[in-house]
């Protein structure tokens, strides 16, 4: 159920994840190797999400197709280079609309943020969570889906002064606690730091010398890639890596 990715490092080109490893973004739509909860395929929408310079807010280009039938993107990924990058390929939760607005990833300011998992019970489980928010938020979301609430919820807690860890790890117990057996691998940038969660589905990390990616599947064969454990919060930066446990509240 969906894949995601994000990056932290030297400038590299788009098509450096989306495309060219043998194991991209492109090819983890198609054949992915580590499905769980349903789905198959991840052809229902794609977003990739990049900074184009220090300070600067993030680009975002969506489409609700294939990755691979996109005419434009092919060569956009190719031309376009960025040190902090972050996307997904769909696989539309069952009664989800198939919408531009419900690819990740999901952007607000610096903020880009994805959701690979499913919210079970959805949506009476969280209507008590989605109260809390100021309506505006509610009214205003990219898609009726699990993923663009849980969105909601996490723009909340960083709105409100949480940081990045704080804001996933706070999500997960809070839909955890009313909407239990949900799969919530969260993904956040603002392009410094990167936060991930694993719950319910798998995620990799490949930590090099200044440079950092967390993907749903390795991007190459190459053994320098580890399986970060279930249940997990990880907090990055280009230099520092921190993960911890995540109970359950
Ligand atoms: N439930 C979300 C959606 O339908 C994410 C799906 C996924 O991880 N496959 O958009």
């Amino acid at each position: 159920m969906c894949r995601h990715l994000a990056y932290l490092g030297p400038p590299v080109p788009l098509s450096g994840l989306l495309f060219d490893p043998p194991h991209a973004l492109c090819r983890q739509a198609w054949a992915p190797r580590d499905m769980r909860g349903g789905g198959t395929v991840n052809v229902d929408g794609f977003g990739v999400g990049w900074y184009p310079g220090a300070g600067g807010e993030p680009v975002r280009y969506r489409r609700a197709t294939p990755i691979w039938s996109d005419p434009s993107l092919l060569a956009l990924a190719a031309a376009t280079a960025s040190g902090a990058i972050l996307a997904a390929v769909r696989s539309a939760t069952v009664g989800m609309p198939v919408t531009e607005g419900a690819a990740a990833p999901f952007a607000a300011g610096r903020w880009l943020f994805s959701h690979n998992g499913k919210v079970t019970g959805w949506p009476d489980s969280v209507a008590k969570l989605a109260e809390r928010l100021p309506v505006r938020d509610l009214l205003t979301l990219d898609a009726p889906t699990d993923s663009a609430l849980l969105w909601a919820l996490v723009r909340d807690r960083l709105r409100t002064g949480a940081d990045p860890g704080d804001a996933l790890a706070g999500t997960v117990r809070a839909v955890h606690a009313t909407a239990p057996e949900s799969r919530l691998n969260l993904l956040l940038t603002d392009g410094e730091r990167v936060a991930a969660t694993t719950w319910g589905h798998a995620l990799s990390l490949l930590d090099g010398p200044g440079s950092l990616t967390v993907s749903s599947e390795p991007l190459t064969d190459d053994p320098a890639w580890t399986e970060m454990p279930p249940r997990h919060l990880l907090v990055a930066t280009r230099s520092t890596l921190d993960l911890t446990p995540l109970e359950a509240a």
